[in-house]
């Protein structure tokens, strides 16, 4: 009986070790194509949208943080990827910008993007300060690759990357921890990701185990028992995603955040979201630049997911 435990805790720790090393090379695999070929995509519309989601959280946060008497602003991106969000901190004027994440070609391409967009600036155009880190952030301590030890940040900002921290509750902690215990009381943590009842609720209308369209498919091993953590899932959207992702509960990430101060402020479905939003000018107008057919060179994310995501905002108490 214990060399079979023994046996099972080996495999897990394997299962445990495929799924980081998976989500890595599947992100370090990805190809960087560029925005004439991104743009003929069929997943075009749908990633500009997120990028749009995306602009619009970044610059009311800023803008917040901003209104709370912030004249330096420190911002801490967790799961950076290749760097889809450089140019929304640069618009946002932000002046320190710390990156990582796990998938070291992606941090590399995250840094060369960074430094052709500072070569290419205007020589009047004060470019913010960047560190990049190639981390497990659900394994390692960021702060202490920190090249200024006692950096504290704004924003950290966690963009459709906390899904894979839900594996179990030590990651999940630990990306928590991460993204919250160098914020500065008053600071915020926000983000995107799938939202957990909405995949369950398709899931549990579905006939399989499966559910999707030619675009996207979200597949199950077994329904009717939700886990709060390890809850897998595999998601495939084109031939651009291919991955093992974790369900979020939300109201345990609400809970378990409080143990590093955090309160919640907001937590809205896409949809409630965009609605809110494009009713003012601004963001109308930059969605339809975002959205033109003709690729309009303001956004370049990788952010990718299907429609059932949602977007939260933390903020530390003081
Ligand atoms: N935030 C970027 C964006 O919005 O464009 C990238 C989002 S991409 C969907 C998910 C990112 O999460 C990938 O770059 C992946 O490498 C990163 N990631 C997944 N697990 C991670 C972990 N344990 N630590 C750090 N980054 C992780």
């Amino acid at each position: 009986h214990e060399e079979e435990e023994e046996e099972e805790e080996c495999a897990k720790k394997k299962l445990v070790i495929d799924h980081s090393v998976k989500v890595a090379s599947h992100y370090n695999s990805l190809q960087e194509v560029g925005l004439a070929a991104r743009s003929r995509s069929r997943i075009f519309f749908m990633r500009n949208f997120n990028n749009w989601m995306k602009s619009v959280l970044i610059g009311e946060i800023l803008e917040q943080v901003r209104a709370g008497g912030c004249r330096r602003v420190s911002v801490l991106d967790l799961g950076c990827g290749k760097g889809g969000d450089l140019l929304k901190w640069r618009r946002g004027g932000i002046d320190h910008l710390v990156c990582a994440d796990i998938a070291g070609v992606s941090v590399e391409q995250c840094q060369s993007r960074y430094e052709e967009m500072k070569r290419k600036s205007h020589i009047n155009e004060k470019i913010f300060k960047a560190q990049f880190i190639t981390a497990d952030c659900t394994k390692e301590v960021l702060s202490e690759k920190l090249e200024d030890a006692e950096l504290q940040f704004d924003v950290c900002s966690c963009q459709f990357v906390y899904h894979y921290s839900f594996e179990s509750e030590q990651k999940a902690d630990m990306m928590l921890r991460n993204a919250c215990e160098r914020l500065k009381p008053g600071g915020f943590f926000i983000g995107t990701t799938p939202d957990a009842f909405e995949l369950v609720k398709r899931l549990e209308a579905s006939d399989s185990l499966s559910f999707g369209n030619e675009v996207f498919k979200v597949s199950f091993g077994s329904k009717g028992d939700y886990p709060l953590f390890g809850c897998q899932y595999h998601f495939s959207l084109e031939d651009v995603v291919d991955v093992p992702e974790f369900l979020v509960y939300f109201p345990l990430l609400e809970h378990m955040a409080k143990n590093y101060n955090m309160r919640l402020v907001l937590r809205q479905r896409f949809s409630e979201f965009f609605e809110e939003k494009v009713k003012k000018e601004h963001h109308r107008s930059l969605m339809m630049k975002m959205t033109a057919l003709e690729p309009f060179p303001l956004e370049d994310g990788d952010g990718q997911t299907t429609g059932s995501s949602g977007e939260y905002r933390h903020a530390k108490e003081h």
